[in-house]
């Protein structure tokens, strides 16, 4: 049996002007031996990930699908790590397998002293190996540190230390050659149509982050262009009192998902009560983003108006 691996670009295949294939990533690599597992790599795009579309990302999701279908143990994907962590939880939300489905990427890429790639990939593929590692859903590995698609987050530009999950932790580490798992997070439902990435693709759905002294105007004429927004609001979910109407109005034409802007915790429900506050914006029919942060939230309404699927029942899971 196989461990499938699936290149898509980023720093970790930029060897100067050459972008490494998956054979050029694992070739000699120390400690490959010791998996148990062959790899069989499929190189599907080489890019910056940037450019990384939902569509593309559901291609490699159904690729990872079809192997863990004919017998690999696992799957592995690497990707830049500027869009990893939404790539990873829209992998979350449609993989139905026990296998684990793997995220891991480098900052440093190969031509630079230290680079991570290689240390990142022969974790990610440990994990992949790792019955520990089954029904998890999809993984971020990085610096050794496992990582649950749902909470992990990118939160530096350049260090190797990036990704980390502000609200719980890591829920396991690669030591040695051992996949330890030392917390299990429940298995939520994922969404249950399906997607066509075409579909996905086509919809649009706008992050908005409040700042001070805003008047809303950016979003004026949103519901004729878009299907849904995402308002990363102040602290536990709060917007400037003239913007409440804005987004009440909105929210009475497409689904709007209040989260808060601060990187980490949950908006609250029935704290506060003034104009903007979010006891007013939940009254006016915004949905409550619970923990996810604005951008998982987005990747989740995008996929949920995707499916025609039940948007305030999703969003309650992460409350
Ligand atoms: N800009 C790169 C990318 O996301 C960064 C990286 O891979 O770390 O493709």
């Amino acid at each position: 049996m196989s461990v499938a691996l699936f290149t898509l670009g980023g720093t970790i295949s930029m060897a100067g002007n050459q972008r490494l294939t998956g054979d050029d990533l694992t070739a000699a690599m120390p400690g490959l031996s010791g998996l148990g597992h062959p790899v069989e790599i499929q190189d599907i795009e080489k890019i910056p990930s940037a450019n990384l579309t939902a569509a593309k990302v559901l291609e490699v999701v159904d690729a990872a699908s079809k192997a863990v279908t004919a017998g690999a143990v696992g799957a592995v994907v690497t990707q830049g790590t500027d869009t990893l962590e939404e790539s990873a939880f829209l992998a979350d939300l449609v993989w139905p397998h026990p296998q684990p489905l793997v995220f891991t990427g480098a900052m440093r890429n190969p031509t630079l002293a230290g680079p991570d790639g290689p240390a990142n990939l022969l974790a990610a593929l440990r994990v992949a190996c790792s019955p520990a590692a089954r029904d998890l859903g999809a993984l971020v590995v990085f610096k050794d540190e496992i990582h649950a698609a749902r909470w992990v987050r990118k939160t530096h530009s350049t260090s190797t230390a990036t990704f980390v999950s502000p609200n719980t932790g890591p829920i396991g580490h690669v030591v040695e050659d051992r996949v330890s798992v030392l917390t299990r997070p429940l298995r939520l439902d994922g969404v249950q149509g399906s997607a066509e990435p075409a579909e996905l693709d086509n919809l649009r759905v706008a992050l908005y982050t409040v700042t001070m002294d805003d008047d809303g105007l950016l979003l004026q004429g949103l519901a004729d262009t878009h299907q849904g927004l995402v308002v990363a609001g102040y602290g536990v979910g709060h917007v400037p009192a003239a913007l409440a109407p804005v987004l009440g109005d909105l929210a009475a034409r497409m689904p709007v998902v209040l989260t808060s802007r601060t990187g980490a915790g949950s908006i609250v429900r029935n704290t506060y009560n003034s104009p903007g506050s979010e006891i007013d914006l939940l009254q006016r029919g915004l949905i409550d983003g619970g923990f996810l942060d604005p951008y998982k939230a987005r990747v989740l309404l995008r996929l949920l108006l995707a499916t025609d699927d039940d948007i305030a029942g999703a969003f309650a899971q992460y409350v």
